[in-house]
């Protein structure tokens, strides 16, 4: 018998997928339900490790799919959920937003709803939670100083951004207005293994083994903070177990990059990996045209996480990348199964026609 039986959306994304190991692995006594629709960032492959468990279960789904949300809600009698499910690739966004509107904010919502009738039914509304993974991109820019908090105004620049803070905005609504408890957390860029190689840092390694041009927009100058993603799956789990209920937390890794600096360092560490001569893969960084509406620097002030919970990041940016690029590269099946076939397009639109 579990005591807890938690829908985990989007557990065969990159975050998702570690945080399904981590609940798997470390809860034996909750029960772990991926619900999926494996798009193109989807991949099972991403939790072969876990797949046998007797704690888990995988739901081919599309979370705009009522009749199917209600059906996985029935068959698992569903507690909680932590809601990564998303399109989640800023580029994507602007090439067709209504995309990210369908899931991003039409999904959500239709997740609330049949939260909501499940979950206040029963009049235990606090028994429940519905945890929402958000962005720190739904803040839009910063200039050279500051720092984005909880309570940082909302102002969303790209497609993506508008439509995460806009799901952002139905869970606290669904919260004030019909009492479920809730929990929203908004994170800084992740990097770690099994992440999508249209992402800056697993993009760049690929290229890097490729020989290929790694290309960078603009001036480079764009400013990031990089948190490992075992890091913020242990966040979610310390949110999920003792955030304060309808409340938000920024979480980041206090680990500030600019691009440029950040390919720069990778290219260093890739030479002495592939036992390149120093400064080869430096000479394949290509500046290409800027990304419209791109935002300039984000950064996070997570110290209420740190100082409410005590979370801080386990790894340096070292360790982190260390272990990611030895992912990368001892993963090179993985690696060559996801950028075959639609990515190969995808790539060609992106970076090639400039
Ligand atoms: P991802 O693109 O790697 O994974 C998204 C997952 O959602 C995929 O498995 C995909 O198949 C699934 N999915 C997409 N649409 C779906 C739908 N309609 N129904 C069911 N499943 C669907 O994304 P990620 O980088 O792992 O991000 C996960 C979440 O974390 C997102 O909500 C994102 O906004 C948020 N986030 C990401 C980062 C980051 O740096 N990657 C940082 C902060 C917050």
């Amino acid at each position: 018998m579990f005591t807890k039986n938690i829908i985990i959306t989007g557990g065969a994304g990159f975050i998702g997928s570690h945080v399904v190991r981590l609940f798997v692995n470390k809860y034996p006594e909750y029960r772990i339900v991926n619900v999926d629709a494996l798009t193109y960032a989807g991949n099972l492959a991403n939790l072969k490790d876990v797949e046998q468990a007797p704690n888990y279960v995988f739901e081919k789904a599309n979370i705009l799919d009522t009749d199917a949300m209600e059906r996985i809600f029935n068959t698992w009698q569903i507690t909680d959920i932590i809601h990564l499910a998303a399109e989640s690739h800023v580029d994507r966004s602007i090439l067709s937003p209504m995309d990210f509107v369908y899931t991003n904010v039409a999904g959500t919502v239709n997740l609330l709803n049949v939260a909501k009738q499940h979950w206040l039914k029963d009049g235990e509304a606090d028994r429940h939670l519905f945890y929402h993974v958000s962005t720190d991109e739904v803040f839009g820019a910063l200039g050279e100083t500051g720092f984005f908090s909880e309570t940082t105004p909302y102002h969303p620049n790209s497609p993506y951004s508008a439509s995460k803070a806009a799901s952002d905005h139905f869970v606290r609504a669904y919260a004030e207005t019909y009492g479920l408890n809730t929990i929203i957390s908004n994170c800084s860029n992740n990097y770690g293994p099994y992440h999508f190689p249209e992402k800056l840092i697993p993009l760049f390694i690929h290229n890097i083994i490729q020989r290929k041009p790694l290309p960078v927009y603009g001036d480079g100058l764009y400013t990031r903070d990089w948190l490992f993603v075992k890091d913020h799956a242990l966040a979610i789990d310390l949110l999920f177990h003792k955030g304060k209920r309808n409340d938000t937390y920024t979480i980041g890794g206090f680990n500030e990059w600019k691009n440029i600096d950040l390919v720069k360092l990778l290219c260093r560490l890739m030479d002495a990996k592939l036992h390149r001569t120093p400064g080869e893969s430096e000479q394949l960084i290509t500046f290409i045209k800027d990304r419209p509406g791109h935002d300039r620097r984000y950064a996070i002030d997570a110290s209420k996480i740190n100082k409410e919970l005590g979370w801080k990041p386990t790894v340096t940016f070292e360790q982190g990348l260390d272990e990611t690029i030895d992912w990368y590269l001892n993963n090179r099946e993985w690696l060559e199964q996801v950028t075959s076939g639609a990515y190969q397009q995808y790539y060609e639109t992106m970076y090639t026609r400039r």
